[in-house]
């Protein structure tokens, strides 16, 4: 039993059954034991492996992506660059190097701010961004950004935030409890009835026993994005898996070693998350005045010239370096690996284009 399994039984124990939203919450951020103050979730030897550290390539397109964006806006300066939970610095590290290659006046007019809790993996950033000539804060907190036109990146960060699950029970939707079981571990259980919490669609054929998810800790944060884009300008890219379209079902999942296990064990070893709702973030911010966008993640590298910049970078290499990238590429963009089931959605205020995905982008004015 892991430490942090002993102290959510004592607490289960004294106050009673927790909602998923706090299980999360203690197994990923607490101070002693959370998964992000203890473990080494990245990579090869780690729990998974995300896009930026997949290849180059993909930092490359984000970086095509924000420089096109800046453009867009009429090149302001001061420009904040942002990235919400950025890992091991490796996306921050490829967009920087790319834009200082193919834009050096945009890395001349920004400020670079990094969003992110975990200490130890701010020396792990900082060590690895220090060769660049920009100027490199950190924050805990987006609502602590200046008051600036901002281009904001964020991948693989949406899913690790907390969500709220609801149980159809005899017609009535009951949120979801952890709770400790007659053998002394940590089980589900059924706890208050949750009729009133609004956006649960259910009808008489909805079937007994479904699962709802409700994410207010990302709403909360998608309306701050689109807040400070709607009044000083920009875009944002959250990427990250999950559907399009409204869904249900239960997405709560834990990593480990790149081979999933159940949530309920070994509270603060595993990498806790769950699939994002799009249509949610879409809806939360389509009152504050910006406009959004969706493509799936296979679609707007391509868009971007992924196949292209992979055929460059394998021009002069061996053939066996030429394999890993076409390998490393199919990863991030095949239909049946991370292409279809991760999504790049996109918030920029009505004056910004949002390009590459322009072509279906709506206006809530317009709709
Ligand atoms: N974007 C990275 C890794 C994502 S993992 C990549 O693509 O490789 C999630 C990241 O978010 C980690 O850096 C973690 O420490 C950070 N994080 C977790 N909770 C956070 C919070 N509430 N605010 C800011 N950062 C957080």
């Amino acid at each position: 039993m892991t430490h942090l399994e002993k102290k959510i039984i004592q607490l289960i124990t004294t106050q009673g059954p927790i909602d998923v939203s706090q299980y999360m919450l203690l197994s990923m951020d607490d101070p002693q034991y959370g998964y992000y103050k203890t473990a080494n979730p990245f990579g090869q030897d780690g729990d998974f492996i995300t896009a930026p550290e997949i290849s180059q390539t993909f930092g490359e397109m984000i970086a095509v992506w924000a420089i096109i964006t800046w453009k867009n806006m009429g090149d302001p300066s001061p420009v904040l660059l942002c990235e919400i939970g950025p890992g091991r610095g490796t996306l921050m590290d490829d967009i920087l190097r790319t834009i200082g290659k193919l834009e050096p006046e945009y890395l001349a007019c920004m400020r670079v701010f990094l969003v992110e809790t975990s200490p130890r993996l701010v020396i792990i950033q900082r060590k690895k961004l220090r060769a660049h000539n920009v100027r490199i804060e950190w924050i805990v907190d987006f609502t602590k950004l200046p008051d600036l036109p901002l281009v904001l990146i964020s991948n693989e960060f949406f899913d690790v935030l907390p969500i709220h699950q609801y149980v159809l029970n005899n017609g009535h939707f009951r949120e979801r409890m952890i709770s400790v079981d007659k053998n002394g571990h940590l089980c589900f259980s059924l706890g208050p009835d949750a009729s009133d919490v609004h956006v649960i669609p259910s009808d008489d054929n909805t079937p007994g026993g479904i699962i709802m998810e409700l994410s207010p800790a990302r709403l909360d944060l998608a309306q701050a994005i689109s807040k400070h884009l709607a009044k000083n300008r920009g875009a944002a890219l959250i990427i990250d898996y999950g559907a399009i379209e409204p869904s249900c079902g239960d997405t709560l999942q834990a990593i480990s070693k790149h081979s999933f296990r159940n949530p309920l064990e070994n509270p603060g070893s595993y990498d806790l998350t769950s699939h994002v709702d799009f249509s949610a973030l879409a809806q939360a911010v389509c009152n504050s005045g910006c406009h959004t966008a969706i493509l799936t993640q296979g679609a707007f590298l391509i868009k971007l010239g992924l196949l292209e910049r992979a055929k460059k970078l394998g021009s002069d290499k061996n053939e066996t370096l030429r394999q890993k990238i076409t390998a490393d590429v199919k990863r991030l963009a095949a239909p049946d690996q991370m292409g279809e089931l991760f999504k790049v959605f996109c918030i920029a205020d009505p004056e910004t284009t949002m390009l590459p995905f322009a072509w279906q982008a709506s206006h809530p004015n317009n709709d």
